[in-house]
């Protein structure tokens, strides 16, 4: 039986209420009346229910659709602004004891080179992540007890932090490693982790056992409960996502706004990212036997509807996407995206052989930090290295109220361009620094609080001398 507030997965992701749901979306396809209430609903920029937004995923009326475009725009727009949120993967080692069906980490791939960073190495990479203008970074690494303990994941956190390398400085680590117990979640609360990250793949249960044969990870409600016990161990923000491609779509869509309701209902703050990644080609994994692909229309679909559906979440597009297709829905809710990640383990350092093969997935976004900066910049967009409200203790229920009350704005954009000011002082080529100065003159402008604007023309000022870390 469905139940919200209940702390088991097969109840908060009821399959049956899942399957009802599909079910009126699917009778109300194009119900032009319920499309309009639904659409007033969204307008007041509260969220809507699984239900509501699967009836709008479902819509295939194309006036309709462009006014469900166009109020994704908006509300990414009133809540976000022009800013985007950049960060980089860091894979720390590929060890893994699972059996994931579309992961060429998965355990029986005899084939892949296995690596595991030391701490020296660590070091290493960081400083090339930190020499690009990196701040924030999502740390990756398979599920091993014996190669990658927690005693291992703390370490490399702790060594990370230590790292100062001329102006660099890594200032949030998110982290994405297997489900876990809750004291456990609670030495990576201790570590100062930013976001705990871990997608879910699929929400249906008996795709998920099937696509997960072996390992620990084939426990699907231990997996899927683990977000309450990451917030049982005192982590405020958790990353969602689910792979689109593996399951049909529709059910993952639903699924995945039933786990950001949970976590709102249940643990009074809702997920603090949502990420979309897609299936992509990989040593020992060919998309093409996934036969749920979706195309870019319907990916683009899916980003405008969870920007409606939870408009307080973050959402997250990484270079699995190409450049186009980041382009075209960037507008569409994506608050943070990734630039010039490598998906192989040390591969800042030293691009990997390609008869090595220790990627998780092939990159579809090959630019360079830079590029990736001045291209954001050309489309109107502030690329933003802030990570103040983490480092301000606004976590949890605590950025939620702000960013509820509309407080945030006040403090994202001037963040975002005192970040952006200090890139372009450390790391930006000739070229993209005339880009952006030009837009921070520009962006000064949308401040309108005149006491706050002082204060920004003040602290770029001062960042141009050579100081560092000014945040509102
Ligand atoms: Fe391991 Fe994660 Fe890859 Fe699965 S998806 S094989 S758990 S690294
Ligand atoms: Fe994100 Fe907070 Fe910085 Fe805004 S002020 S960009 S919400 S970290």
């Amino acid at each position: 039986m469905y139940q919200v507030m209940s702390p088991k997965a097969e109840e908060f992701i009821s399959h049956e209420e899942i399957v009802e749901s599909l079910a009126f979306a699917k009778e109300n396809k194009n119900n032009r009346a319920l499309i309009d209430q639904i659409l007033t609903k969204a307008r007041e920029r509260k969220g809507l229910s699984h239900r509501e937004a699967a009836v709008l995923l479902d819509c295939e009326l194309e006036d309709k659709n462009q006014e469900i475009y166009a109020l994704a725009e908006q509300i990414k727009k009133d809540f976000y602004g022009n800013r985007i949120v950049m960060f980089a993967p860091l894979y720390l080692s590929n060890y893994c004891i699972n059996g994931c069906e579309y992961c060429p980490y998965h355990a029986k791939n005899k084939h892949i080179a296995r690596k595991k960073l030391t701490q020296e190495e660590i070091v290493k990479e960081v400083m090339a992540l930190q020499d690009m203008g990196h701040k924030r970074l999502a740390l990756e690494a398979g599920e091993d007890p014996v190669n990658n303990p927690i005693e291992y994941i703390l370490e490399c956190i702790k060594t990370i932090y230590s790292i100062k390398h001329k102006n660099g400085a890594i200032r949030r680590v998110n982290v994405n490693i297997a489900a876990t117990t809750v004291e456990n979640y609670q030495k990576l609360k201790e570590a100062g982790i930013g976001t705990y990250i871990l997608f879910q793949e699929t929400y249906h249960k008996e795709s998920y056992e099937k696509l997960h044969p072996t390992g620990p990870k084939h426990d699907y409600a231990y997996h899927t409960e683990a977000m309450d016990r990451a917030m049982d161990g005192g982590i405020d923000d958790v990353g969602l996502g689910v792979l689109f491609g593996l399951n049909n779509y529709q059910y993952d869509f639903i699924g995945i706004l039933m786990h950001a309701e949970h976590l709102e209902a249940y643990k009074g703050v809702g997920p603090h990212t949502i990420s979309v990644p897609r299936l992509r080609r990989a040593d020992d994994i060919d998309p093409d036997v996934f036969d749920n692909g979706i195309s870019d229309e319907i990916f683009a679909k899916i980003v405008a509807c969870i920007r409606i559906a939870v408009p307080y979440t973050g959402m997250i597009v990484s270079t699995r996407e190409s450049k186009a297709c980041r382009e075209k829905v960037l507008h569409l809710g994506i608050s943070q995206i990734s630039g010039a990640s490598r998906t192989s383990v040390g591969g800042y350092v030293e691009p990997e052989p390609e008869e090595e093969n220790s990627a998780q997935f092939d990159v579809s976004d090959n630019r360079t930090l830079d590029e990736v900066v001045k291209w954001l910049m050309e489309m109107g967009y502030v690329p933003s290295f802030c990570t103040a409200c983490y480092r301000e203790g606004r976590t949890g229920d605590r950025f939620m109220f702000l960013l509820k009350s509309g407080q945030i704005v006040n403090c994202c954009h001037p963040n975002a361009l005192m970040t952006l000011k200090e890139y372009l002082e450390d790391y930006a080529s000739e070229e993209t620094k005339k880009v952006g100065e030009a837009l921070i003159d520009k962006e000064l402008d949308v401040i309108t609080n005149s006491k706050v604007k002082e204060k920004v023309v003040d602290y770029l000022a001062n960042i141009h001398k050579g100081e560092r870390d000014f945040r509102f």
